[in-house]
């Protein structure tokens, strides 16, 4: 029942700084995503608890033990890389039960444990094949066995489906969540794609440029990001830029309530972002007339703008609608079961940004390219 904790991990290679400042806590038996984009850390800061890497500051404790300077081989902890790198000239049993005949265990007991292992990764009888007879997502599958052949406390994943075709990873995703759960594992899984980490884990770490930007359930990233930067890598955001005013945003001559925002300093510049499927197209609306225009900005409705229909783009599951609005463009996502006024290019409407769904970040965190 031991946690895996990290504290204030930092890596230098050479005077580049890859991992800096992270202070995580793997819960036992949970499965933790790092994502994160190319070149944030993920693979660096895996491989420092894999002990294939050393930090270059900080302790790696799993429950009360330090681990930091523990070798991978005494780890003993189970890894799965981009390639599985299984060897061909052993069958799939063979494969599995490699570190156990390292170990001296002898053949009826390798053969068993292996057996038991294709199980659970649902490749009974298959433990005669060889490697070369396999698909891409049974080798996958294999690698996965293999690595739990020991028995391991951890389980490790650098990338695991990338090697896979769309379609299967996102049947691997599910097959390996429902594994997990079933071995009650605590498991790291490395990956740049946010539908594989909300698929997966029970908790995200959102990773940039070495460090974490924010540490959540998949709904806590989701619904509340934590700045710019995680509102835009997870999901889509519109951003619109403005100022805090006295308890209310500005962006241009528009104003808005955010009652959720944290408070800021009135004059501070700040980054408002709206998800597509929660901003409200409305064609009826009072702010689209001469009147309102001449209405001073503070007496006016709050958190609506007028919008002009740029484009529609109808997929069937979604209709994704295109709008120009006197702050910036922006993009409205409507389910394919929820009303929505007939829609023609050009037409004037009224855009709502309800004020609980307004997230407000202070303007100098970065947003994900
Ligand atoms: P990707 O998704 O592309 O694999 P990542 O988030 O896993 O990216 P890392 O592989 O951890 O990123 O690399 C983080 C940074 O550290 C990168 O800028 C990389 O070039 C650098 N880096 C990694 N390993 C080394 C090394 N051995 N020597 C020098 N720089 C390194």
């Amino acid at each position: 029942m031991a946690d895996l904790v990290l504290k204030s991990i930092r890596k230098d290679f050479g005077s580049f700084r890859a991992v800096d400042k992270v202070d995580l806590t793997f819960p036992h038996g949970k499965l933790t995503a790092l994502l994160g984009p190319s070149g944030c850390g993920k693979t660096t800061l895996l491989r420092m608890i894999a002990g294939l890497e050393a930090p270059s500051w900080g302790q790696i404790l799993l429950g009360d033990e330090d681990i930091t300077d523990r070798p991978a081989y005494e780890r003993k902890f189970g890894m799965v890389f981009q390639s599985f790198a299984l060897f061909p000239h052993l069958t799939v049993a063979e494969n599995i039960a490699y570190s156990l005949a390292i170990e001296g265990v002898d053949k009826r007991k390798r053969r068993a444990r292996a057996d038991e292992l294709l199980d659970l990764v649902q490749m009974g009888g298959y433990g005669d094949r060889r490697i070369g007879e396999l698909s891409g997502g049974q080798r996958q599958r294999v690698a996965i066995a293999r690595a739990l052949a020991q028995e391991p406390s951890v389980f490790l994943l650098d990338e695991p489906m990338s090697a896979l075709d769309a379609k299967l990873r996102e049947d691997m995703q599910v097959e390996l969540r429902l594994l997990q759960q079933r071995v009650g594992i605590t498991t790291i899984v490395v990956t740049h794609d946010q539908r594989e980490a909300m698929t997966m884990a029970d908790q995200i770490v959102v990773m940039s440029k070495g460090y974490t930007e924010q540490v959540g359930t998949p709904k806590e990233i989701y619904s509340k990001p934590g700045n710019s930067f995680v509102a835009s890598f997870i999901g889509k955001a519109n951003f619109l830029s403005g100022e805090a005013t006295d308890g209310k945003y500005r962006v241009g001559e528009y104003l808005f309530e955010a009652p959720k925002a944290r408070g800021f300093t009135a004059g501070s510049p700040v980054t408002l972002a709206v998800r597509p499927e929660n901003a409200v197209i409305n064609d009826t609306c009072a702010c689209l007339g001469e009147e309102w225009a001449k209405t001073p900005p503070e007496e006016r409705a709050k958190n609506v703008l007028p919008a002009e229909v740029t484009f529609v783009r109808d997929v069937g599951s979604t209709r994704d609608i295109y709008v120009k609005t006197p702050v910036g463009d922006l993009i409205v996502e409507y389910g394919a079961g929820e009303s929505l006024p007939t829609l023609t290019i050009g037409e004037k409407v009224s855009l709502r940004l309800p004020p609980d769904e307004l997230h407000v970040f202070p303007r100098d965190a970065e947003a994900a390219e």
